[in-house]
């Protein structure tokens, strides 16, 4: 009986430890996304952000900035468009701050960069793979992709693209540069799989 009773005791010390070491990591991180967040807020805001779409220039954007939405509203970012499925890059450093759902952008993300600025990328088909908030990412991460969702139902699919500063929503596209990836001129030979032939 007294041996069982240590066994417990044993085991119910070893959860008490695992929870506390699990919680004071949660707190930790979240310390430190804190603190990340902070050092962002003091930095200037970017002036050049990178386009998220790899394959769209920026002279392919209509610029819809502030165009009548219905009766009570007005276009708060651009529209660009591509075939579902596209991957959305984000267009600067920062951190994912939201990852959620909401009636008009369906689908969204949102990263906070330098200077507080909210970067918002709705109406996304899906998120990317793992991301979470609180995520460091850079303009190599994948976000999601290309879609739909929200209020985009029924339209050719694209990506609705916003910037959110303390004083209100401004104009993404003059701050917009075109991505430059370099186009494979001499594309390597293919390669024949290596397989077993059968
Ligand atoms: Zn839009």
């Amino acid at each position: 009986m007294k041996r069982l009773l240590k066994l417990f005791s044993i085991v119910g010390v070893a959860l008490l430890l695992l929870t506390v070491t699990g919680i004071t990591g949660v707190i930790a991180d979240k310390l430190k996304f804190y603190f990340e967040v902070a050092r962002l807020y003091s930095k200037e805001p970017d002036r050049r952000i990178a386009m998220p779409l790899e394959e769209v220039s920026k002279r392919q954007i209509a610029d819809t900035w502030g165009a009548p939405r219905g009766t009570d509203r007005r276009h708060q970012g651009q529209d660009i468009f591509a075939p579902r499925g596209t991957p959305v890059f984000s267009a600067t450093s920062g951190f994912v701050y939201n990852i959620g759902e909401n009636s008009l952008g369906g689908q969204t993300v949102s990263v906070i960069g330098a200077g507080g600025r909210l970067y918002y990328y709705a109406h996304l088909d899906r998120y990317a793979p793992g991301l979470q908030e609180g995520d460091r990412v850079t303009t190599s991460t994948v976000l999601g992709y290309v879609g739909t969702t929200g209020n985009a139902q029924g339209t050719p699919p694209h990506l609705h693209f916003g910037i959110y500063t303390a004083s209100g929503a401004i104009d993404p596209l003059p701050l917009l540069t075109d991505r430059t990836t370099p186009r494979v001129t001499n594309a390597a030979p293919r390669r024949t799989p290596n397989r077993l032939r059968i």
